[in-house]
C-alpha cells in the first residue's frame, strides 16, 4: 500500500469530531492539491470531492467519518434479511424493557405519570446518544477506513487517462444518518441520473464481497461489473439487486448507485459482518484493497 494509505492508518483512523476531521481533510488536501471540500446542508457535512462530477463515467465514494464505539457489534446479514430483522429486534427488545420501566417505576416512585413519561423519553434519547453521539471507536479498519484507502489506492494507480474518467468523494456523516450523501446526491442531482456510482463501505474483512446493484445499475452496468470484478483467486464475489438485500450505506442515495462490501460466511447464517462500531474492528486484509483497486480500474477502462 502507499504511504499515505499507511499514515492514514497510523495516524487518522479516528475521524469523528471536528477536529478529527479537519486534520485527516488537512492530510487529504496536502497529498491531493486538486481536492475541493463541499461543505454546507444539514448536519454540516463536508464531503471530499476529487475530479470533474459532471464529465467523470464513473464515481468511486466511501464515507469516512468514525461511528461511536457501542456496546454491541453491529451485526449484519445483508443476504439473510430474516436473520438481519431479528438481530435488529433483540437489540431494541432490552431498550424498550428499559423504557418500560422508566415509566412504570418512575410513575410508581412519584406518583405523578407526566414525570415517568418525561423518564421513558430520556431513556430513548440517552440510547440514541449512546449510538450517535457517544464516543468515537478507536478503531475504525474496516468501518470505514478500509474505503477511504481503497479510494487512495485507485487514485495512486490510476493512469492520468483512468483518472480523467474517474471521480471520487469522500462522504462525510454517514454514521449519523448518510446525511453526508444525501446533501451531494441533492447538490448533484443532475450530473448523478444517470452516473454510475461504486461505494467502498467495510471491504478489509472478510473473503466474500458483495455487491449490491440499484435496479438501473444493474440494467446498464451489469455485464461491465461483472467483467471487472469477475472471479478473483481464493475470494468469492457475489453480485446481487439492491432489493434483494440490506447493505445500507451511501449507495442507496443514488439512481445508480452500487455498494461493494467484504463478508465473512458461516452455515446456517450466510455472509455475515460481526465486527464493526468495536473495538474487534482491527481486520486489514490487504489483498482486499488490492483487488478492489485493480477491478475499479478494469470498470473505469471498460466504461
Ligand atoms: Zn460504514
Amino acid at each position: 500500500m502507499t504511504e499515505l494509505s499507511k499514515d492514514i492508518l497510523a495516524r487518522f483512523q479516528v475521524r469523528k469530531t471536528k477536529t478529527q476531521k479537519t486534520a485527516f481533510i488537512e492530510r487529504m488536501q496536502a497529498a491531493y492539491p486538486e481536492l475541493t471540500v463541499e461543505a454546507g446542508g444539514f448536519g454540516k457535512p463536508r464531503n471530499l470531492v476529487i475530479g470533474n462530477i459532471e464529465t467523470a463515467q464513473v464515481v468511486f465514494t466511501a464515507h469516512y467519518d468514525t461511528c461511536a464505539r457501542l456496546p454491541f457489534p453491529n451485526f449484519i446479514t445483508p443476504l439473510n434479511i430474516p436473520l438481519y430483522l431479528l438481530y435488529q429486534l433483540l437489540i431494541t427488545l432490552p431498550l424498550l424493557a428499559l423504557m418500560f420501566c422508566a415509566v412504570h417505576f418512575i410513575t410508581l416512585w412519584t406518583g405523578e405519570f407526566p414525570i415517568g413519561y418525561a423518564a421513558m423519553w430520556l431513556v430513548l434519547a440517552a440510547f440514541l446518544w449512546m449510538m450517535l453521539g457517544g464516543p468515537a471507536n478507536q478503531t475504525t479498519v474496516n468501518d470505514n477506513t478500509s474505503g477511504v484507502l481503497t479510494l487512495c489506492e485507485i487514485l495512486a494507480a490510476m493512469t492520468p487517462e483512468e483518472r480523467e474518467k474517474a471521480a471520487f468523494v469522500f462522504f462525510d456523516l454517514e454514521e449519523a444518518g448518510m446525511f453526508g450523501s444525501s446533501r451531494f446526491a441533492q447538490v448533484h442531482k443532475k450530473e448523478m441520473k444517470d452516473k454510475l456510482l461504486m461505494n467502498f463501505d467495510c471491504v478489509s474483512d472478510g473473503d466474500h464481497f458483495l455487491l449490491v446493484q440499484s435496479k438501473k445499475a444493474r440494467l446498464r452496468w451489469e455485464n461491465v461489473i461483472c467483467e471487472a470484478f469477475g472471479p478473483v483467486p481464493d475470494k468469492e464475489v457475489h453480485i446481487e439487486r439492491a432489493s434483494r438485500a440490506i447493505y445500507p450505506s451511501d449507495q442507496s442515495q443514488f439512481p445508480c448507485g452500487v455498494g461493494v462490501a467484504a463478508l465473512n460466511r458461516k452455515k446456517g447464517i450466510g455472509l455475515y459482518m460481526d465486527k464493526i462500531h468495536t473495538k474487534r474492528d482491527t481486520v486489514l486484509d490487504e489483498r482486499n484493497i488490492l483487488y478492489l483497486r485493480d477491478a475499479s480500474r478494469r470498470l473505469t477502462t471498460l466504461l
